[in-house]
């Protein structure tokens, strides 16, 4: 099938209030320009560096998520143009961002990733370390990021149950943050392979690149 058709029946199935982030990570520029050709606004990479090179050479309308492991040293090389930043696991990571985004006149919206998989491989943040960051009396004064929410993967698996659990197990970290933060509306979960289960327990926001753009390599 088509980029144009996987992006048409994705959208079909998606609610109202769930936005489609397409994860063209690896993938050419060209299959990016039929995305967007189709009316995709929002592209999603995983590495600084390619995201970086995509940008320059496509439509400057694309609002750019970077969903990947964010270095420290790596915000600087995208602070002018990127859109969302989801995957915030360290209050100095927030940091360099709010720096980064200050000297650059802009606000960049985050979310603070948690740690939700029971296999031990993915970044995140726990309970404690949430709660630590937001509490912060730094955390308060930062002017230049907007903390819009969480984001987190689930196991790589075939157990829905197991997959299910992490899911709402994420959505009451975030019921709980609403109440200190009531401005936080969204929550990043849900790719490819397990999207629906994560739009049933509450998902707003889905990242999907192989069912879009086809098999990576
Ligand atoms: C690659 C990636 C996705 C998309 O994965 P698919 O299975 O191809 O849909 C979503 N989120 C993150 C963080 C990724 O790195």
């Amino acid at each position: 099938m088509s980029i144009e058709k996987n992006l048409k029946k994705i959208k079909s199935s998606l609610p109202g209030h769930v936005t489609l982030v397409a994860v063209s990570k690896t993938k050419p520029e060209s299959d990016i320009q039929e995305a967007y050709d189709a009316g995709q606004r929002i592209l999603g990479e995983n590495r600084v560096q390619e995201m970086v090179e995509k940008w320059e050479h496509l439509p400057k309308d694309i609002q750019w998520h970077m969903i990947g492991h964010v270095q420290r040293n790596k915000v600087k090389h995208m602070i002018d143009f990127v859109d969302f930043i989801h995957g915030v696991d360290s209050f100095r990571l927030l940091k360099e961002i709010n720096k980064r985004a200050k000297k650059a006149d802009r606000k960049v919206d985050c979310l603070l990733q948690m740690h939700i998989a029971e296999e031990d491989t993915k970044f995140g943040l726990d309970t404690k370390e949430l709660h630590e960051i937001v509490t912060s009396e730094a955390f308060q004064k930062f002017k230049n990021v907007r903390v819009k929410g969480l984001m987190g993967m689930a196991t790589f698996t075939d157990d829905e149950n197991q997959v299910r659990r992490e899911f709402k197990q994420l959505k009451s970290h975030f019921d709980r943050l609403k109440k200190q933060l009531p401005e936080i509306d969204t929550l990043s979960m849900g790719m490819s392979g397990d999207y629906k289960i994560a739009i049933e327990e509450g998902s707003t926001m889905v990242r999907i690149g192989s069912s879009i753009f086809g098999a990576r390599k």
